[in-house]
């Protein structure tokens, strides 16, 4: 089991070193988490006391170096000692014009800098009442398989769009299926992510083919993440 922390863009330096020295990791269970660019460093140093706490970036350029404001490369990231990198959240794809493609090959250049990479698939509510859940599923996973292959340090995160930040989850059902169909695709484990809170995780996580959880909102603070991630420690 693997539980990761999005922190999205909350948390500088100084909360981001204040939470660290306040979080309890559980034995039992993967920790990661993503800061914000600017606090990796403070993540990375903090994460060193703690031992086990992995930090990965919220995103990686496919270039090593270039002419591309605002973006960093994944040499970059691992010359910091963060381990890895999510790609393709659904904010990303939604607020900043990411494709499939783009998606894939950043997962590709961060795999290939030896980062391990969790990677963002999830339908909109419009799409998954319209029945098009399998067929998006289908598209987002297969152009990340073709980018990056089944890569050892490649893990998928199955957020349906509807259930990030709304407070609605999957229903454990729901996210069983999707886990199955997308493994179905591409042979790697699946996190599930969508207003996961200390309630719900032993229930969602419980389900076959669901490896771990992806985090937003209640993994800012030390106490509720700290919840999540042992009710996931008590499954596996
Ligand atoms: C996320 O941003 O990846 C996420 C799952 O957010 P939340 O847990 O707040 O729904």
């Amino acid at each position: 089991m693997l539980v990761a922390g999005n922190w999205k863009m909350f948390k500088g330096p100084g909360e981001t070193e204040a939470f660290l020295a306040a979080f309890e990791q559980p034995a039992g269970v993967e920790v990661v988490v993503c800061p914000p660019f600017v606090s990796l460093a403070a993540a990375v140093k903090g994460a060193s006391v703690k031992s086990g706490v992995a930090v990965y970036a919220q995103n990686a350029h496919w270039e090593s170096q270039g002419a591309y404001t605002g973006e960093t490369s994944p040499e970059m990231l691992v010359e910091l000692g963060v381990t890895g990198t999510l790609v393709g959240h659904s904010e990303r794809r939604r607020l900043f014009g990411e494709t499939d493609e783009t998606v894939g090959r950043r997962a590709r250049a961060a795999l290939g800098a030896g980062l391990g990479v969790i990677a963002c698939v999830g339908e909109t509510l419009e799409q998954r009442e319209s029945g098009d859940t399998e067929l998006v599923l289908k598209i987002q996973v297969e152009a990340i398989g073709f980018a990056a292959g089944e890569h050892e340090r490649l893990m998928l995160a199955y957020e349906p769009v509807w259930a990030i930040g709304t407070g609605r989850t999957a229903t454990p059902e729901q996210a069983g299926e999707a886990h199955a169909f997308i493994k179905g695709l591409l042979d790697r484990p699946v996190l599930y992510g969508g207003s996961v809170k200390p309630e719900n995780t032993a229930e969602l996580l419980g389900q076959q083919g669901v490896d771990g959880a992806l985090v937003g909102g209640a993994s800012l603070e030390p106490d509720s993440f700290a919840a999540i991630c042992r009710a996931a420690a008590s499954i596996s």
